[in-house]
């Protein structure tokens, strides 16, 4: 039962029960540590075609430790030597650069939105290869996870080109726990504890790995992304849902249930009654205010006509005056988040993941000087807000990085498509 302050009791109705952390599932396995292996084949991901001797430099690894994981790598498939710059015979392999193999595998990714799903494909350094979006026909998590799979292999047999998927990669956002396998709660979809892993891998015979969207777009800026991101960073995702994730050297911060991130709900909008409802039931929440559906409600209220995110977002794009000042008001109100985060976690960078930051400059150029006004630590919002490095592709990208950040967390685990090693 959810306690509401004395005022509200007779007025309001109840808002959905939120779900509490007693109530999620324990933490499963101990905890998480990144192997050597991950550290060197990230190594090469960054450096490649890179000498082993320059790995071990660049990693603190010993010669010895970087040449037999190499090895490995090399009879897995996921590393090749580098024909360009080899020496002529005889130099010796230690000598001879090392580089990601991107013709023998790929990783699968999945997004699930509120209103679609998107399947992609991405070779080992981060390159989509394919992508394909679909809106949902309904929301009933079985009937989605059902048509994920179902639409998988035929993507595979369009675009892989022989190349071997390794494993599969699920992003949602709200509340989602990487260790269970399990979508712990979207109240938008209307989901809550639907384990996703568990009907995926039954379903498609692949390794499958579930995160939130931001945890993956964090993970996928520190592997692929902004180089700053690596010490620090946190990521603000504003989309049909907000939700953010806190990324140190050391990994992704999930919470002991895997419950951090959740910021829908910070207050950033005006008072009532200009402030949208919230389904927590209170007014003015970052998602309430900024979400898609939001959006296209108040730009329909002033007379545009919009079916949908999409066109809005193609209107300011155009140029459209009353499109372009509802992405600017949406960058004010995410200003104001992300100086309140800045401000909390002091990080080396914010990457905000919203296509106005991403693709309208004036909006970058709002929020930032609402950064500039309101944040204690910051003094350079310039240098510390960026948008997402994947802006047109975010959806496609934090699937498939689910995956991909799997497979660099722990590039000799047991991935079934690879060779065993010893
Ligand atoms: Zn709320």
């Amino acid at each position: 039962m959810v306690a509401l302050p004395p005022e509200r009791r007779d007025t309001a109705p109840l808002p959905p029960t939120p779900l509490r952390r007693a109530d999620a599932r324990p933490p499963a396995g101990p905890p998480r540590r990144q192997p050597a292996a991950g550290v060197v084949l990230g190594a090469i991901l960054d450096h490649g075609p890179v000498a082993r001797s320059t790995v071990a430099r660049l990693t603190g690894l010993s010669p010895a430790a970087v040449s037999g994981h190499s090895a490995q790598f090399l009879a897995r498939g996921l590393v090749r030597e580098s024909p360009e710059t080899a020496g002529p015979r005889g130099l010796g392999r230690p000598h001879i650069p090392l580089e990601i193999d991107t013709s023998r595998h790929l990783v699968a990714g999945a997004h699930i939105a509120v209103a679609h799903s998107t399947l992609a494909l991405m070779d080992l350094r981060g390159r989509l290869a394919a992508v394909e979006r679909r809106p949902h026909t309904g929301t009933d998590p079985q009937q989605v996870l059902a048509g994920l799979a179902a639409r998988l292999p035929r993507l595979v047999a369009a675009h892989a080109q022989g190349r071997t998927v390794l494993g599969l990669g699920v992003a949602t956002g709200q509340w989602v726990d990487p260790d269970a396998g399990v979508i712990v709660d979207h109240p938008r979809l209307g989901w809550r504890d639907v384990a996703a892993r568990e009907v995926l891998a039954a379903a498609t015979g692949l390794p499958v790995h579930v995160d939130s969207h931001s945890r993956a777009l964090a993970r996928a800026e520190q592997l692929l992304g902004a180089v700053a991101t690596r010490k620090s960073a946190v990521l603000l995702f504003v989309g049909a849902v907000v939700d953010a994730a806190f990324a140190t050297s050391g990994g992704v911060h999930r919470g002991p249930r895997s419950g951090a991130g959740s910021v829908a709900h910070l207050p950033v909008g005006p008072g009532a009654p200009e402030a949208e409802p919230c389904t927590c039931g209170t007014p003015g929440c970052l998602q309430s205010e900024v979400s898609e559906p939001a959006l296209v409600r108040r730009a329909v209220q002033r007379g545009l006509d919009v079916p949908d995110f999409r066109a809005l977002l193609d209107l300011a794009l155009a140029g459209e005056p009353r499109a372009v000042d509802l992405f600017r008001r949406r960058a004010l109100l995410v200003g104001r988040a992300v100086a309140l985060l800045l401000d909390m976690f002091d990080p080396e960078v914010v990457v905000v993941v919203e296509p106005g930051a991403g693709r309208l400059p004036e909006c970058l150029g709002v929020l930032r000087s609402e950064v500039a006004a309101r944040s204690w630590v910051c003094d350079d919002p310039e240098r510390a807000v960026v948008p997402s490095s994947f802006t047109g592709s975010v959806l496609p990208v934090a699937g498939a990085a689910v995956a991909l950040g799997a497979l660099y967390a722990d590039p000799l685990g047991p991935w079934p498509a690879l060779p065993a090693v010893c």
